[in-house]
């Protein structure tokens, strides 16, 4: 997708600190954290929220729930961390382009809404 922040950061384009990169999915650091640890974690194909999700698409996905967890240890969350993927502009989507928030290295906030 030519005009997607995202996508720029897959091809380069704009820097990231990246975490971790295979060949189909990419994460990387937040530029305004919300937590001591944030790390945004994404399918290099453009998808452009959950609601894209599909049976098409979504090997994708599942990958990225693998990768996770490795982040994870990689990055001390042994006390536990949140997921979090806002999809649309009620929830405050900013970014379209599906992307996994990883919360940690702090007690979280219970609130949701
Ligand atoms: P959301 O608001 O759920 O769409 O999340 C988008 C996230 O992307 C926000 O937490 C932003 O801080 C983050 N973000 C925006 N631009 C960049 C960037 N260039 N590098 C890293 N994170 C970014």
């Amino acid at each position: 997708m030519n005009n997607c922040l995202f996508c720029k950061i897959i091809a380069g384009d704009i820097p990231s600190t990246k975490v971790y990169e295979d060949e189909s999915v990419l994460a990387f650091r937040d530029i305004a954290p919300m937590a001591p640890t944030h790390i945004l974690v994404i399918p290099k194909t453009h998808i452009g929220s959950v609601a894209e999700i599909s049976a098409e698409n979504s090997a994708v996905v599942a990958h990225i729930f693998e990768v996770i967890p490795q982040i994870a240890k990689a990055e001390g969350l042994e006390n536990g961390y949140r997921v979090v993927s806002n999809c649309g502009d009620d929830a405050g989507q900013s970014v379209h382009h599906l992307h996994f928030h990883i919360l940690g290295g702090k007690k979280l906030s219970l609130e949701m809404a």
